[in-house]
């Protein structure tokens, strides 16, 4: 028996235990996830700290400029734990670039400077000779450069914050939740584990933040759906190849398109590539399938650094996010005692870190104009039921894909 389990620690289950145990010392707290902390996508991602991301353009004035505000204070919030922690993370405030290629991406550049403006984001304007003295590449023909917006080592700031939780959250690694129940007379009951070593847990609240696992535990699967996608990383380059690569020593950049790719040279010289998505509802990745994105990596690479195209991917792997239709956040208190945050993918990192904290004050019932200001955010809208649900959910992921293979 626990005060409150939260299920689920990427970002946002971190960031929720944490603070829950800070607010509540007395409280125990059960943090439970399915693999070990850091092997979900909040440790697997790409590691660029966002907080204006492309959908917000639908979303009203004001409302973007709440997302935004929400985003930052996730920023913010993991940029002084670091600090005062001392997480080895890798850190980087340089700035990230976006990157255009083709008129359809200098079309989307393009409105980008307004934006930013709107929200108060300092910017650095980039033409094609600006792009290849930071990238090495001819490809881009123009770009912008966002001082002071980080880069991290997503694996180990993941580690980092679960190496600070306080000692009233206990963690249990490798531990799938198999079933929720609610108790008629108050809280729920955890079925945990595989069956060698099952157990139960109950408690009085529930905090819910398992992303894109959501609908799979059969939660608002109307809601958000789940999306993977794909990364792959070269082997450590050679001084010699850091030499033919040219540009900065340390950067990355995110397409003009979310499903283009997204490319680091991180830190230990490597380069990174990500691009692509894919609907599996039924949570499988298959080898080919993996296969398959390894050559659209192989394809980016080779349109942008034809002096290196044939240096070897150490590494090729998927990571589950959660999205939604109007790709909005899924936040609040769902069912008595019951609080879930989830559809976090674009700005997951920064978003779900701001989320988790608020998630954990809604569920102490710690009011503020954060928590106000994110409950005021718009909500997922509403999906079809199945079989209309994946229909829909591999049509626009396929129609999303196809839109970005220009930039790929
Ligand atoms: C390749 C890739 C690159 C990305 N790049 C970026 C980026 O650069 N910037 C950015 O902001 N975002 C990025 N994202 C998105 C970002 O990773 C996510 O939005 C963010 O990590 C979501 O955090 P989370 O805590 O909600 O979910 P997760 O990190 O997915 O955590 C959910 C956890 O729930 C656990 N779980 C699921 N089911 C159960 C169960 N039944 N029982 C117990 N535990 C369970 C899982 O094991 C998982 O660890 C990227 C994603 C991927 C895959």
């Amino acid at each position: 028996m626990v005060d409150c389990a939260v299920v689920g620690a990427g970002f946002v289950g971190l960031c929720a235990a944490r603070r829950l145990a800070e607010a509540r010392p007395d409280w125990r707290i059960a943090l439970i996830d399915a693999q070990r902390v850091g092997f979900g996508a909040s440790g697997r991602c790409s590691g660029f700290l966002v907080d204006l991301v492309d959908f917000t353009s639908k979303m009203k004035p004001q409302e973007r400029a709440g997302y935004v505000s929400t985003a930052r204070q996730g920023i913010e919030l993991l940029r002084a734990l670091s600090v005062e922690h001392g997480f080895d993370c890798e850190w980087d405030d340089k700035g990230w670039v976006r990157g255009a290629v083709g008129e359809k991406g200098m079309r989307f550049l393009e409105a980008w400077p307004a934006w930013l403006d709107e929200v108060g984001i300092e910017y650095q304007r980039l033409d094609g000779q600006g792009m290849r003295a930071i990238t090495g590449s001819k490809l881009y023909q123009a770009g912008i450069r966002l001082p002071g917006y980080p880069l991290v080592h997503p694996g180990k700031l993941v580690r980092g914050l679960r190496e600070i939780l306080p000692r009233n959250v206990v963690v249990f690694e490798e531990s799938p939740v198999r079933s929720v129940q609610q108790v008629p007379a108050g809280g729920y009951r955890l079925e945990v584990g595989e069956t060698a070593g099952f157990f139960a847990v109950s408690c009085q609240r529930l905090l819910l933040t398992t992303n894109g696992y959501l609908p799979s535990q059969r939660f608002h699967a109307n809601r958000v759906f789940p999306c993977y996608t794909f990364g792959s990383m070269t082997r450590v380059l050679s001084e010699q190849e850091q030499g033919q690569l040219g540009g900065e020593s340390e950067w990355g950049l995110l397409a003009m398109d979310p499903m283009g790719t997204t490319i680091r040279r991180t830190h230990d010289q490597r380069l990174l590539f990500r691009n692509t998505a894919h609907y599996a509802p039924k949570l499988r990745i298959s080898n080919q399938l993996r296969a398959k994105m390894r050559r659209f990596h192989r394809r980016a690479l080779q349109a942008r650094y034809p002096q290196l195209a044939d240096i070897e991917f150490e590494y090729t792997w998927s990571g589950l996010m959660g999205t939604s239709h109007n790709c909005q956040v899924l936040f609040g208190e769902t069912r008595p005692g019951l609080f879930t945050a989830a559809a976090f993918n674009a700005a997951g990192i920064a978003m779900g870190a701001a989320a988790g904290e608020l998630l954990a004050d809604l569920a102490v019932g710690n009011d503020s104009e954060r928590l106000r200001a994110m409950c005021a955010l718009p909500a997922p809208t509403w999906m079809p039921p199945e079989p209309f649900r994946s229909w829909g959910g591999r049509m626009v992921v396929a129609r999303k894909n196809a839109q970005a293979a220009e930039y790929i």
